[in-house]
């Protein structure tokens, strides 16, 4: 059985690693020492990129790689590939659905409860001895509040149930109405935002959603609004976030995501009564293994001869004529 060449942008977890050696060579670009001299070398037999984002898998990148066929993307975010160009080019990508969708909507109820009633702030002032002074000031709470969610799709679902249960009221926004769900929808964004008084984004980065979360929606969501984040930082206006909670617009905000993480603006960091996670929406072992075990699983399914498991929507499979 043949080893095709697959080139490794960044470092990813041992079980890639290890699991991509045993059907392919590998070529590590972050260990070159010089990385343009291994592309040269290896330009032209590279029939695979296996890439944990950390660097664009772009047009500059991928033209370079004549035999390409295929890129494994881990996440299911794949802004940081140019997904719609490899389409184009006979390129298939791939990414991880599905098996992060518990945790990553686990991690948005702890935000969104972290977030209005003040879970983080509370912990901080037993560790500074305040209780010995006065109890805690009571918070907010998850009872008056209803939830608009930005981008009801696989994990957008985990969380309305996660709601569900918790008795709060969803309604969402997307493109398009689903007609399967019993949720209300809007069409707008804005008028969403009106009539909520949590907006939570769990839509995809990319041209489309860059920077829609922006000051008119803010100043819709109003004074007794809380902005959940747990999709992409490139979809809200952050600077325009950063005005809405420094003035009061907004109540408060919970964010896993930044613009240019992991950057985070000096004026969030100083602000305490808002709540802040380092993108760690998927980040347990048990679920970083399963998203690690499907990017080898569609890597080597496809140097089988077998086709990838999970392409994405801008790359179908197999290819249409
Ligand atoms: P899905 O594709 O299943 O859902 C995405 C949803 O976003 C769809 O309901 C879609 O609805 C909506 N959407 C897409 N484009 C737009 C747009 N331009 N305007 C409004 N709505 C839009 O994705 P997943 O649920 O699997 O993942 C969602 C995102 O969550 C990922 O792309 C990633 O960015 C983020 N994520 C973050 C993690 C973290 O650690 N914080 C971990 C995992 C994912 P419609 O098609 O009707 O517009």
């Amino acid at each position: 059985m043949s080893r095709p060449d697959l080139l490794m942008t960044g470092p990813m977890m041992p079980l890639v690693q290890e699991g991509l050696a045993q059907r392919f060579t590998v070529h590590k670009l972050w260990e070159a020492a010089d990385k343009e001299a291994m592309l040269n070398e290896v330009a032209p037999t590279v029939m695979a990129i296996a890439t944990g984002n950390h660097s664009p898998t772009d047009a500059a990148l991928m033209s370079r790689l004549p035999n390409l066929k295929i890129v494994g993307s881990f996440g299911v975010g794949y802004d940081a590939v140019d997904a719609a160009w490899a389409g184009q080019h006979g390129i298939v990508v791939t990414n991880t659905p599905d098996v992060l969708n518990e945790e990553v909507a686990d991690t948005a109820l702890g935000l969104l409860l972290s977030t209005v009633r003040e879970f983080p702030q509370n912990d901080r002032y037993l560790r500074a001895g305040k209780w010995l002074q006065k109890p805690y000031p009571l918070t907010g709470t998850l009872r008056d509040r209803k939830v608009g969610i930005l981008g009801l799709g696989r994990i957008g679902k985990a969380i309305a149930r996660r709601l569900d249960a918790f008795g709060v009221p969803v309604v969402y926004h997307g493109r398009s109405e689903q007609k399967d769900v019993a949720y209300g929808y809007y069409p707008t964004l804005v008028g969403m935002a009106r009539d909520v008084n949590v907006l939570l984004i769990v839509a995809p980065g990319g041209d489309a959603t860059n920077k829609i979360v922006n000051a008119e929606v803010l100043a819709a969501l109003g004074p007794d609004g809380v902005l959940i984040n747990v999709g992409r930082g490139s979809v809200v206006d952050e600077q325009a976030l950063i005005a809405a909670l420094q003035a009061k617009t907004i109540k408060s905000a919970g964010l896993d995501v930044f613009e240019d993480e992991p950057r985070v603006p000096a004026e969030l960091i100083a602000m305490d009564h808002i709540v802040l996670f380092p993108h760690v929406g998927s980040g347990s072992v048990h679920t970083r293994r399963a998203m690690a075990q499907l990017v080898v699983d569609n890597l080597v399914s496809f140097a089988d001869g077998k086709g990838p498991l999970t392409p994405v929507p801008e790359t179908p499979w197999p290819p249409k004529a």
